[in-house]
């Protein structure tokens, strides 16, 4: 189970294997919040990968990948640290919320966090200042939510800066064709490293609060190709040879309703296009949904009890 530490020791030590809580905060009922990691070493030292999931508490796929990576890494083929954090945001996933439901705080949002602020933002500061300095990479892992679901993507900063290069570079290793090069976003955690000159990705996959393997072995994989990438294991790494390069434009409900949705996860769709249409619960229209744009449609909703904002669809654009 590990130990419950306020000052975690995350040193590297040849054929180090520890498992461990980190404390954030005392809580209302006299427990604590902790975040469980494990430190993985291999026999020489070398580059330090850091591996996060369950930064939002429904999105479970990334949170399965970290155990199986747990359970796949040979510390004796290994240089270097791994540090894995299977989810980091522990309130979130007991309420099986995207949300942090102590402060209602959506932790990626509010990266690089503060010290002295709500629990969300504690655990943010907590994150980066102290489990994911000196990383010479960072692997965020997150999917659509329990309500919805999406094709595989990844994320990186594009930004004029050699951060740009080593994270894009991270990427073309990890194996999804499908990138998406994002500029910087207050919150974020891959912004918030970019500030601190940490190159990292973030990938999605998957949702709907399932563990499909076929989803999570992609992830196990794609982390597997990015040590190849940074000389952990010898192997030799293997590149996308043919990324794509999209834009995210996120549709989000104007109104509330049941949603008759008009499309399926990849379609094709052309700008102004309608997407589907809102119902009242007379089953009257009252508004509709059409496509910002030309693209694919790489993430939606499933669920048909739509909220006001809702983000119902997302259509990717060719950049
Ligand atoms: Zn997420």
């Amino acid at each position: 189970m590990g130990q419950i530490l306020t000052a975690p020791d995350l040193q590297y030590h040849p054929f180090r294997r520890e498992r461990m809580h980190c404390v954030v905060a005392p809580l209302l009922d006299g427990t604590r919040l902790t975040i469980p990691i494990e430190i993985i070493c291999g026999a020489a030292d070398g580059p330090r990968l850091v591996v996060i999931a369950g930064v939002h508490g429904d999105e479970l796929e990334g949170v399965r990948a970290v155990q199986m990576l747990s359970a796949t890494i040979d510390q004796h083929r290994l240089s270097g640290t791994v540090l894995l954090i299977p989810v980091a945001n522990m309130a979130a996933f007991v309420s099986r919320t995207r949300r942090n439901p102590l402060d209602n705080m959506d932790l990626n949002r509010v990266f690089p966090g503060r010290p002295d602020g709500t629990i969300s933002e504690r655990l943010a500061y907590l994150i980066v200042y102290t489990l994911l300095a000196n990383a010479t990479l960072v692997v965020s892992l997150h999917g659509f939510g329990a309500l919805g679901t999406l094709m595989p993507w990844m994320e990186f900063v594009d930004i004029p800066a050699s951060i740009r290069q080593e994270s894009h570079a991270a990427a073309l290793a990890f194996g999804f064709p499908d990138l998406m090069p994002l500029p910087l976003l207050p919150g974020v955690l891959i912004t918030a490293l970019a500030q601190c000159g940490i190159p990292a990705i973030e990938g999605e996959i998957g949702g709907m609060g399932m563990i499909d393997p076929s989803n999570w072995r992609r992830y196990v994989t794609g982390v597997i190709q990015v040590m190849r990438h940074l000389r952990m294991i010898s192997d030799p790494p293997v590149y996308v040879a043919d990324p794509r390069y999209w834009g995210l434009h996120w549709i989000h409900a104007p109104a509330g309703g049941l949603f008759e949705r008009r499309f399926a996860l990849g379609d094709h769709v052309a700008s102004g296009q309608r997407l589907g249409f809102l119902l009242n619960p007379f089953g009257e229209e009252i508004d509709s949904v059409v496509a910002p744009c030309d693209g694919v449609v790489g993430a939606c909703q499933m669920a048909a009890s739509v909220h006001p904002g809702d983000p119902v669809a997302l259509v990717w654009s060719p950049l």
